[in-house]
């Protein structure tokens, strides 16, 4: 089948959303939501599509600001395509990982693919995926089978550069706490077990174990309790590690290195340690056939994506799990004119300029470009599959 009359009413349709799409991006960028809490994007993307006369499944997989649409072609069979949208923003700093572009990219894709179905045979699936910074959306999601029958799936995400397969590494979190004795700081602190003081032992420790790790590995954090009042000897103490690293025999290492560190601060000082190892990421895998096509696409649009540059690692995304058993893709495209570091106040200002938004209107059209390459040519879903590689370890 000649798939560029296809390709081209498919940009049609994103170019005649524009208005909506850049107004979507805006008014999620402009309403800030947590993970979990993203009530006004999801209303806002469910309101967006049934504008256009599509049915939203609201709440999907029992998480309320989940959502899926799904429309499938008149012919039947065929492959399902996810495309994935995010839209939770960071705490103080909003939409600095520029998520409402993901999600309005992927509702102009979705309305992009849906406007040739008919021509083409299978399913395309835009599922809205909640709570990417900490809170695992999408393993909740797949736990709960909305990810079922997904042949391939895809998203764009917002960067500094273009880049076809980033590398993004497993990640685990460490929930740590320490309990001491409460006692008078002054009057009579020989009669209290300093729980604080364990913590910050430890994370010392953990500070002089940074330097010896390899170098696409990161272990980072923050205390979450610190203490009730300066004159009291704290008896409780708390943090929160991220421990991360591209192989998963490396990170099972440097999981027990950590913990280590506090098991020793809590031996140095006689307090309790308890410990619960949360949230896990896997490591995000490239299906290679899939980022061919997107990059194939992207080029087509003007925008060569180029590899992943030498030792340069991009945090990590609960993408990865999907990846890890079903073909996927994370490319990234370039919103900024310079290098801005996500989670910056910067980055959150970039995600609302029109240069962030022509990016956003690329990667809809890329996106749906692939969708269409994998809906069209059965003998690319078989590629796709036939290089996914077994899931990563924890
Ligand atoms: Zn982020
Ligand atoms: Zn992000």
């Amino acid at each position: 089948m000649e798939l560029q009359p296809l390709k081209g009413r498919a940009a049609a349709r994103v170019d005649e959303a524009a208005a909506a799409l850049d107004g979507l991006a805006l008014a999620i960028h402009d309403h800030p939501e947590l993970g979990y809490e993203e009530r006004f994007a999801a209303s806002a993307i469910a309101a967006r599509l049934e504008a256009e006369g599509l049915a939203v499944a609201r709440g999907a997989g029992g998480v309320e600001t989940a959502l899926v649409a799904q429309t499938k072609t008149g012919t039947g069979g065929g492959p399902t395509i996810a495309i994935c949208a995010e839209y939770d923003a960071l705490p103080g700093i909003g939409h600095g990982c520029g998520h409402n572009l993901i999600a309005a990219s992927a509702v102009g894709a979705y309305l992009a693919v849906v406007a040739v179905a008919k021509d083409l045979r299978g399913t395309v699936r835009l599922i809205g995926t909640p709570a990417e910074e900490g809170g695992a959306g999408k393993v909740k999601l797949r736990a709960a089978g909305v990810f079922d029958g997904v042949d391939a799936a895809m998203m764009f995400h917002p960067a500094d550069a273009d880049v076809l397969d980033p590398l993004m590494v497993a990640l685990r979190v460490l929930h740590l706490e320490f309990r001491g004795r409460a006692a008078h700081a002054a009057a009579s602190p020989y009669a209290g077990v300093n729980a604080l003081d364990a913590l910050m032992l430890g994370w010392g420790a953990m500070s002089a174990l940074r330097q010896l790790v390899r170098s696409d590995s990161r272990i980072h954090g923050i205390i979450t309790d610190g203490g009730q009042a300066s004159n009291i000897i704290p008896e409780h103490a708390a943090a929160k590690i991220v421990v991360r690293a591209a192989d998963p025999t490396y990170l099972a290492d440097l999981r027990r290195r950590v913990l280590a560190c506090f098991e020793g601060a809590a031996t140095a000082t006689g307090c309790e340690l308890h410990y619960e190892w949360g949230e896990a990421m896997d490591m995000v895998t490239t299906n290679q056939p899939i980022a061919a096509a997107f990059g194939a696409n992207a080029r087509a649009l003007g925008r060569p994506l180029g590899p992943r540059r030498a030792g340069e690692t991009s945090g990590s995304t609960d993408m990865g799990n999907i990846s890890s058993v079903i073909p996927s893709i994370h490319p990234f495209l370039s919103i900024t004119a310079e290098r801005v570091p996500w989670h910056s106040r910067d980055f959150a200002a970039a995600a609302r300029t029109p240069q962030a938004f022509d990016t956003m209107r690329v990667a809809a059209k890329a996106l749906a470009f692939t969708a269409i390459d994998l809906l069209a040519r059965p003998e690319l879903v078989r590629q796709a599959k036939a290089a996914v590689a077994p899931p990563r370890g924890k």
